[in-house]
């Protein structure tokens, strides 16, 4: 899993100036011999093709063998040498990444430096390590500043998005690829657990939840909390606009600041939309309906039907609100474990959302916008079996 030259290291102690690779190639030999080569063969070269005419004719011919055999010869010198060698920093000189993040992240999920390995998605055989460093911003500001440090410095030739970061504790972190060398959300994360078996960690249960819509790529609401409007919703028995904005209070239970605020004056955000002489398939849905410049949501609108005709599906209105609510934090998808208030396969078995959605949707919003989950967790410890 790891190259060789890390294989006895403790990944949490290892010194990454102590323990530089070792070069892929000799850079300096070949650059002497194609210099060689060249003056031989320019000193050499009029009196190669002059001397013939003073020799004999009986001895021409062995004389034009053994010419023939100096001419491979000074070719092959040069041939051997690496004339296309990449511009490469010498090996002791480093590179520096420095990135400042605000976000609420982290402060209980044990940020520290580590050490990783770097490499290139292009096949190029490039590679060294990369030490992470991770120290909180300066008051007031609330988040992290993250510097990556390689050796030896990243080849100026590197491409865009080609970078993969190996984490040397892969129990602790998760493999990250298709970096660039400067991006401002080369950020790690952590490997999270989380209470269902079905997902091997927080990561895979967000992927599941966002890749359909958003794709796994990070988006935001413009703020927080998020405006819910309510309108007289009365189905039988039940009141609807009651029901989600018991739905509401739920997930702003254990948050650390409150996901929705009810604001029926706001002209974005979440609307319950009701239909009073109809009745639905499902009886509840959220649609996007409004978009910014930007195409993240700015609306998404809470359908619900006269489908209720008993007191007794009032619990059951609730827990539908609370799996909507759900979507409208665009964890758009569904899960495959039904301790989850996301399960997908029936009407939610919970009333409340789960532990490892508060995460999902903590780390989902905590996340800088636009960041590419797709781009995370690609290693051995992902794999999961789904019976
Ligand atoms: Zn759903």
């Amino acid at each position: 899993m790891y190259p060789h030259h890390y294989k006895n290291l403790n990944p949490d102690s290892m010194d990454c100036r102590l323990k530089l690779p070792k070069p892929k190639q000799n850079r300096e030999f070949p650059h002497v011999i194609n210099t060689m080569g060249n003056s031989l063969l320019v000193f050499l070269w009029p009196n190669i093709c002059i001397y013939p005419q003073r020799i004999p004719l009986p001895e021409l011919d062995a004389y034009m063998k053994i010419q023939s055999l100096f001419f491979v010869f000074i070719c092959c010198l040069n041939g051997c040498s690496n004339t296309s060698n990449p511009a490469y920093p010498p090996e002791e000189e480093s590179s520096l990444s420095n990135i400042s993040w605000n976000t609420s992240l982290g402060t209980a999920d044990g940020w520290n430096a580590g050490n990783w390995e770097w490499s290139l998605v292009s096949g190029d055989s490039y590679s060294g390590v990369a030490k992470l460093e991770i120290s909180p911003l300066a008051e007031p500001l609330k988040g992290w500043n993250i510097q990556w440090e390689f050796f030896p410095a990243l080849p100026d030739s590197q491409e865009q998005n080609s970078l993969v970061l190996t984490p040397l504790n892969q129990e602790k972190w998760h493999c990250m690829k298709g970096f660039g060398p400067h991006e401002s959300s080369m950020i790690p994360l952590p490997r999270i657990p989380i209470d269902s078996t079905l997902y091997p960690d927080l990561l895979h249960l967000i992927k599941e939840l966002t890749t359909p819509y958003f794709q796994q790529r990070v988006t935001h609401w413009p703020e927080y909390p998020i405006p819910v409007r309510l309108v007289p919703a009365i189905n039988g028995p039940i009141d609807m606009a009651e029901c989600l904005s018991e739905a509401t209070e739920r997930w702003n239970e254990g948050a650390d600041s409150p996901w929705f605020i009810i604001d029926s004056t706001a002209s974005w955000g979440i609307r319950l939309v009701f239909f009073p002489d109809r009745e639905m398939h499902p009886p509840l849905a959220a649609q996007i309906t409004r978009l910014d410049g930007d195409g993240r949501p700015l609306r998404i609108n809470l359908l619900a039907g006269n489908n209720y005709h008993s007191l007794l599906s009032r619990p059951y209105v609730v827990r539908g609100f609370v799996h909507e609510l759900g979507h409208a934090l665009f964890l758009w998808g569904h899960s495959l474990d039904r301790i989850h208030c996301l399960w997908g396969l029936a009407p939610p078995m919970v009333s409340d959302p789960s532990a490892d959605e508060r995460k999902a949707a903590r780390w989902w919003h905590g996340l800088p916008d636009g960041l590419d989950l797709s781009r995370y967790g690609d290693s051995a410890l992902s794999s999961i079996n789904l019976q």
